[in-house]
Formats: structure tokens, sequence, C-alpha cells
């Protein structure tokens, strides 16, 4: 078995994501890159539950997959065009989390209003509801994959991206946060106050955040 570490840290990861709720039963899919390979979530497992040698070897320049006697994540499409657009995402965490999905039913730009979203997510893209896992939606995704690391898919759910799996999966776990933020806020005040660009960027330049950053980007 190729990539034994790898293949553990995604077991691993799998598991966090179900036990947080991001997922319900066999929904959301997750993958992490090593050179050209990406190792890809099973289609019909409910995350926690695929063993090491579950995950599904794919080729990302030509898509070639190893057989292991699995077929793929249906969103196989979405996470190869994100991992061909972008070479320096190495992980990949799709999920269906209620909070984002609430969030995408009436609103589809999601402020930035604390200081961990501004230090280690930024803005937030959205993508509006296709069908899923359809080409026409990992080219949206691919779309927006160079400029933001976490994207919202309306009325579905949120895919996020990082430089290790650690890192995509606290950007999952912070816009779910952030959803809940705003439309608890929103529930009471038909304008929340957020921050704005200035007080983001100035969060971003703090030495201190510099180096929590850099910690968890080289921390598995
Ligand atoms: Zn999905």
């Amino acid at each position: 078995m190729r990539n034994a570490d790898l293949r553990n840290e995604l077991c691993n990861y799998a598991r966090k994501i179900a036990s947080s709720g991001l997922v319900v039963g066999p929904g959301g899919n997750l993958s992490a890159r090593t050179g050209d390979w990406m190792y890809l979530s099973p289609s019909g497992f409910a995350v926690e539950e695929i063993e090491a040698s579950q995950w599904v070897e794919i080729e990302i320049s030509t898509g070639a997959i190893t057989d292991n006697g699995l077929r793929p994540s249906s969103e196989v499409l979405l996470h190869l065009y994100a991992y061909r657009v972008n070479p320096l995402i190495e992980a990949i965490v799709h999920t269906h989390p209620s909070s984002c999905i609430a969030f995408t039913l009436v609103e589809t730009e999601l402020p930035v209003m604390f200081p961990d979203q501004a230090a280690l997510v930024g803005r937030t893209a959205y993508v509006p509801y296709v069908l899923p896992t359809t080409e026409q939606l990992a080219v949206a995704v691919a779309g927006k994959a160079g400029e933001a690391s976490s994207i919202l898919l309306g009325n579905h759910g949120l895919v996020t991206t990082g430089r290790n799996l650690r890192e995509a999966y606290y950007r999952t776990q912070i816009v779910d946060e952030s959803c809940k933020v705003y439309l608890s806020a929103h529930a009471v005040s038909s304008e929340p106050s957020v921050l704005d660009e200035a007080q983001v960027a100035e969060i971003a330049s703090l030495e201190s955040e510099e180096y929590r950053i850099k910690l968890l980007q080289q921390m598995k």
C-alpha cells in the first residue's frame, strides 16, 4: 500500500469530520495529494468508516484510477479539477454542515466577522446551486479554487482547501462557525456588525498571527 502515512492521516481527519457533525451519514468527501497522486474517499461509505487501504488512488494529470475494488467519490471531478487549477492545494474537504447550507438559503457572501476567521480563512467564495456530482459543479468550484480557500456551495454545502489536511479541516470548522455566528446575529439584527477590509488586513499583518498560521501549516 503506497503512502500509508497519508492514508492514515485521511482516516484520522475523516473521523474528526464525522464526530464534529460536519457531515451526516454517507455525505461529504475528502482527499489529499502527494505529487501527482490524490487519495480520495470511496463512494458509498460514511467517511469515518473508511479504512486506510480503501482510499482511492488517482493520478491527477490523467485521472487514471488505481483499482482497489472501490469506486471513487462521485465528486471526483471536483477534487481533480481543484488540484489541477491550484498547485498550492494539498488537501480538500467537502462537507454538508447544516449551518453552511442554511446560510446559502438566505445569503451568498459570507462577511468576515471575527479574528480567527480573518486570519485562517479570509474571504469565502460562493458558487450558486449546481447539480451535485456534475462536471458543471467541478468547473464552477475550480473557477474559485485559485482565489479562495473556502467555497460555499448554494443549497449544498462547503469546500475548503489547504496546504495540508489540518489546514483544510480547520477552515471547514471556522466557516461552519462563521455561518452559525452570522445566522444567530442576523436573527436579531438585519445588519450585523462585521469587520471591514482594513480591520481584516490589520489582523493578517499581526506577527503573532503569522507565527500561529505557520505553526498550523507545519504540524500534522
Ligand atoms: Zn456534496
